[in-house]
């Protein structure tokens, strides 16, 4: 629990103190120090500050204050095993910790226990390795892909070492701290509320100019912090030279080279995370540790003196005065912005609300860098007008001597900083075995002004062509299995609407949903290959001026080709895409992407109504038709609808790679199982729903058809007539569209239900018979065409406008999304009639 929760007259014992570097020394200076027992003398509901006694000295500290210390209360040592024989001696406030050394042991062993456990957060660039350390250390399987942005959430895992146990947390990707992406604030706000124990700074050494700007950042955040020197073995190949203890020492942090694929230096990487974790708030300025603390961590060191790597310099393990690799350094960012930072922290400093929580520093550089969140923290304070004063007045001196605005100016000298310290290092970057030398020579081509499109266009043909080809096996053994499993229960249930139910409901809308479940698996593993090897990243810059026209970003690119998937993981994956108004318009277009969910209707009418020779042409025409109005909407969503500024960003282009099978699989199963849910979840009750509609109110007198008619879906569908007339939809083609609106491809297994009374459709066998049956109701090709149309473009489906609400945070667009693509629809079908009409 939190000292702040503990009452007057209560004790406990201090088991760790968490937030920045400077907060903690301040409280570990005033006595604050694991392991030590405190009292409350009074904290009084809403009196700040609370008197605590400490060593039998008195010392007051405020509320928020006490709540970033974390102990261990007498109760809850007392249901640890340690202290199972309750004694009163413990209980009584005046026992002073001399008297009764033997409680007061088992309530330090427990403290201790409690302290054992380390909260660890990995930050770094995308791409950089934070997955697989994560996956790696905790033995989980979270996705890891060669694709910046691929971690959205914050993931949890577990880990054990040496005696220590590690809760790790995989947090999004980000090249910096800025309040600039959602990401980037998720970041800090992790950072900053969730209070880590410690940073892993996972660093790409084969990129390691850009990837240690973030850690020039995290250094001003002032963070334990240990930096793990990843791809080190790609860092090796290509020949690079780096004296890592150097580059340490100007950082203030330890660099430890890894590989992550391997596992290399993950131990040492712990190792020096334990040593971080108890010994760095006990060093002095000479950086002498207090012997108490290092008996404690030699005493622990010798259990797994022979357990890990011995070449390392960075452990407190050798005597009291260890090493100079720890220590937070003040990034130097030049005279004149240092003025103005310190000038800034002077009035900050009048505050006593935040600087527990926030070290002085940062904020003052972030008010330089006018970061909007920052901004929001300190105009709560009572001296804000003062503050951003005094922000004004330095950030006009930084821009009047060194000619760029402040932020420019502070990104310079963090740059400049790191050139420095890689200088100073003797960094060199090898021409051996190069492995950016494959990726460029790759590159070359790839991105090539005049054969990377055509080449691009080639490999998404032969994915969709493998992904419906190939995937016609899988489909139709499932297809037999879900036939024979409908006789099976056919043959072996009693009559009545619960079977109807089963067969008709479940078994059938399910059924039909779930045979593209390989073609979609298909199609994902041609994303996730693409994604791995990085290819997609590519494709995405091929594609960056095409979409810059439509008012979107070459990112918001593989949503789009996801989309023809299924658009519920292609609006998920819109969270790659920095700027909000590029995404909010990707999602609101991706439902013109023509998913899979479509393909039965596609295939059922174009089978139905076109000769085998135009089938092709005819489905081909409604995808680029889907893709027309997606240009089309784009432009008018980002000329009027969604404003704001574009904000530039690095397009990442990641070395190639070529991914383990491992990888592709669990990538592609990840995407697979969203389809999956969305299959178990709502279409399963969407098919429930439109069979009871089409089932009640039951005369079992009637002929299907007949039954089709009577029931609740054929009134609505009548009663909505009038409103499809300008298509030439019939009642029935119209049930089909509403059935569609849970998911589309009920569209096809109610249609076959009403036109033959078979919902089995995808049996060519059966399109004649359909033929005559709709002919017989008045359907020409003209409308079946501008049904399809219809079909592409109205209401995507519940989950994906559910999924849009979820991304999008609002209703509002969700909303929009299902009106305005219904409308598009309507007017376009209309149009195909209409002019159709007129030419024949
Ligand atoms: P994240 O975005 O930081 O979570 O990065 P991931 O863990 O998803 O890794 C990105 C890619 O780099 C994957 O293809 C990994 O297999 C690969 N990778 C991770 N660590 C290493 C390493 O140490 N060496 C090499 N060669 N590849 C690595
Ligand atoms: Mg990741």
């Amino acid at each position: 629990m939190k000292l702040s929760e503990l009452k007057t007259g209560e004790r406990g014992v201090i088991v760790k103190v968490l937030g920045h570097g400077g907060f903690r020394k301040r409280i570990v200076e005033m006595g604050f120090i694991k392991g030590k027992i405190v009292e409350v003398l009074l904290n009084a509901p809403l009196q700040d500050p609370v008197k605590y006694k400490l060593m039998g000295y008195e010392v007051s500290l405020r509320h928020n204050e006490a709540e970033m210390i974390e102990i261990i209360s007498v109760e809850e040592a007392l249901k640890t095993d340690s202290a199972s024989k309750t004694d009163n001696h413990i209980l009584s406030s005046t026992a002073d910790e001399d008297d009764t050394p033997g409680t007061v042991k088992q309530l330090r062993e427990a403290a201790m226990k409690k302290r054992r456990r380390i909260n660890v957060a990995l930050v770094g660039n995308p791409n950089c390795g934070k997955t697989s350390l994560f996956n790696f250390a905790s033995g989980s399987h979270e996705r890891v892909g060669n694709y910046s942005g691929v971690t959205v959430d914050a993931k949890e895992g577990y880990a054990e070492f040496e005696g220590y146990e590690f809760n790790l947390i995989d947090l999004p990707g980000t090249y910096s701290l800025s309040a600039y992406s959602p990401e980037e604030l998720y970041v800090r706000k992790q950072i900053i509320d969730k209070t880590p124990d410690v940073i892993i700074n996972v660093i790409d050494s084969s990129n390691i100019e850009r990837n240690l700007y973030l850690t020039t950042q995290l250094v001003d955040m002032n963070l334990r912090m240990v930096c793990a020197l990843n791809m080190y073995d790609e860092f090796e190949a290509r020949g690079d030279k780096l004296n890592k203890e150097v580059l340490g020492r100007l950082f203030g942090v330890p660099m430890i080279p890894t590989s992550f694929k391997t596992g290399r230096g993950v131990d040492l990487l712990f190792h020096i995370i334990i040593n971080l974790y108890e010994g760095v708030d006990f060093l002095d300025k000479d950086g002498n540790i207090t012997p108490e603390v290092a008996d404690d961590i030699q005493n622990w060191h010798k259990n797994y003196e022979n357990k890990h790597d011995h070449n390392h310099a960075e452990d407190f393990a050798h005597g009291t005065k260890p090493n100079t690799v720890f220590r937070h350094i003040h990034l130097n960012h030049g005279r004149i912005i240092e003025d103005a930072i310190d000038t800034i922290k002077e009035e900050l400093q009048k505050d006593e609300q935040i600087r527990h929580k926030y070290s002085l520093r940062y904020l003052s550089i972030k008010m330089l860098e006018h970061d909007s969140q920052t901004e929001e923290v300190i105009s709560m304070l009572p001296n804000a007008e003062k503050i951003k004063q005094v922000r004004d007045s330095q950030a006009h001196i930084i821009s009047r001597e060194m000619n760029e605005d402040s932020e420019t100016a502070i990104m310079n000298a963090k740059y400049g900083f790191i050139y420095g310290a890689l200088k100073e290092a003797g960094y060199e970057e090898g021409k051996k075995n190069d492995i950016y030398q494959t990726t460029h020579i790759l590159d070359k081509i790839m991105t090539n002004k005049y054969f990377g499109f055509p080449l691009f266009l080639f490999v998404i043909y032969v994915m969709f062509y493998t992904t419906f080809s190939l995937g016609q096996y899988p489909m139709d053994w499932i297809e037999s299995v879900i036939n024979a499993l409908g006789n099976l229960i056919n043959d072996n249930m009693a009559e009545g609407p619960l079977k109807d139910m089963i067969i008709d409901g479940i078994i059938g809308g399910v059924g039909s949903v779930i045979v593209f479940l390989p073609q979609i698996l298909i199609l994902y593993a041609f994303i996730s290959f693409m994604e791995d090897s990085g290819y997609m990243a590519r494709s995405a810059f091929i594609m960056d001026k095409l979409m810059h026209k439509m008012g979107l970003h070459g990112k918001s690119f593989i949503p789009l080709i996801m989309g023809f998937g299924c658009n519920v993981p292609a609006i998920m994956a819109t969270r790659t895409i920095e700027s909000r108004r590029s995404r909010l318009i990707t999602m609101l277009i991706l439902p013109m992407m023509s998913c899979s969910a479509r393909l039965p209707i596609y295939i059922m009418i174009t089978g139905t109504f076109f000769a085998t020779r135009y089938q092709a042409p005819v489905m081909i025409s409604l995808y680029v038709t889907g893709i027309i109005m997606a240009v089309i909407m784009s432009r008018i969503l980002s000329r009027w609808i969604i404003k704001g500024d574009d904000t530039p960003f690095v397009m990442e282009l990641p070395p190639y790679r070529f991914p383990t099978a491992k990888a592709i699989g669990r990538h592609t199963w990840e995407k697979g199982k969203q389809y999956l849910k969305k299959m178990g979840g709502i279409i399963l009750v969407a098919s429930i729903i439109v069979w009871a509609l089409g089932y009640f109110p039951h005369n079992s007198a009637l002929t299907e058809q007949q039954q089709q008619e009577q029931s609740y879906i054929g009134r609505i569908g009548k009663f909505i007539e009038p409103a499809f007339r300008p298509q030439g939809f019939d009642w029935k083609l119209d049930v089909g569209l509403i059935s569609g609106v849970g998911a589309k491809e009920i569209v096809a297994s109610t249609l076959g239900v009403l036109y033959s009374g078979d919902g089995n459709m995808e049996d060519s066998s059966k399109y004649t018979s359909l033929y005559e049956k709709m002919t017989d109701d008045g359907i020409t090709p003209l409308t079946a065409y501008s049904f399809l149309v219809f079909v592409l473009l109205y209401f995507p489906c519940l989950a994906t406008i559910a999924a849009i609400k979820n991304e999008s945070g609002s209703w509002r667009w969700a909303g929009f999304a299902a009106i305005y693509t219904t409308a598009l629809a309507w007017i376009v079908s209309a149009a195909v009639y209409q002019i159709g009409s007129l030419a024949v």
